[in-house]
């Protein structure tokens, strides 16, 4: 990560100093109260989906970022939230999918800029097995979800190279 990133901060949050400078590649110092603040990595999580003709669940996004490219369905965790919660959560919100059993596959980082802030996250995807994939419905911050084959994704659509990273990995899995 490159401290430029960083630049979005301008005022110290603990005593609203402007004497706010990026000390390092991940934090700032207050020049008025001292204060050391950090910028860390929040978790987020992707779920992955098949159907039974091996093809993988892709989302519509309704938001910004992104809004109308390709998204594996998932998101933030919850402040006080365990990882496997929130994937159930997410899947629950997004989908209406009831998770059976979920299945750790990989992680990797990622960056967005959310309100002009640029966001750091880590992204933990799952391999998802659901009660049922009938009935599923396209909800909060979602318009829409398509199963697309591995090889036909098309990663033009895909913005987000943590998605990418897990999609090359299925493939070469
Ligand atoms: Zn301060």
């Amino acid at each position: 990560m490159d401290s430029h990133h960083l630049n979005v901060i301008k005022y110290c949050p603990r005593c609203g100093s402007s004497k706010f400078p990026a000390v390092s590649n991940k934090s700032f110092k207050c020049n008025g109260c001292r204060f050391h603040f950090y910028i860390n990595s929040a978790a987020a999580v992707a779920g992955l989906i098949f159907n039974e003709k091996g093809e993988l669940l892709f989302t519509r996004r309704s938001i910004h970022p992104h809004s109308g490219m390709l998204d594996l369905p998932g998101g933030f965790v919850d402040p006080n939230e365990n990882v496997e919660d929130a994937m159930v959560r997410e899947l629950k919100e997004e989908l209406n999918l009831e998770v059976v059993s979920l299945e750790y596959f990989a992680s990797c980082p990622n960056e967005y800029e959310f309100s002009g802030f640029n966001v750091f996250t880590v992204d933990m995807a799952f391999i998802i097995k659901a009660k049922t994939l009938e009935g599923l419905t396209a909800q909060d911050d979602i318009s829409g979800y398509e199963f697309i084959a591995l090889y036909e994704v098309d990663f033009n659509e895909l913005p987000a190279k943590s998605m990418q990273y897990f999609v090359k990995k299925l493939q070469h899995g």
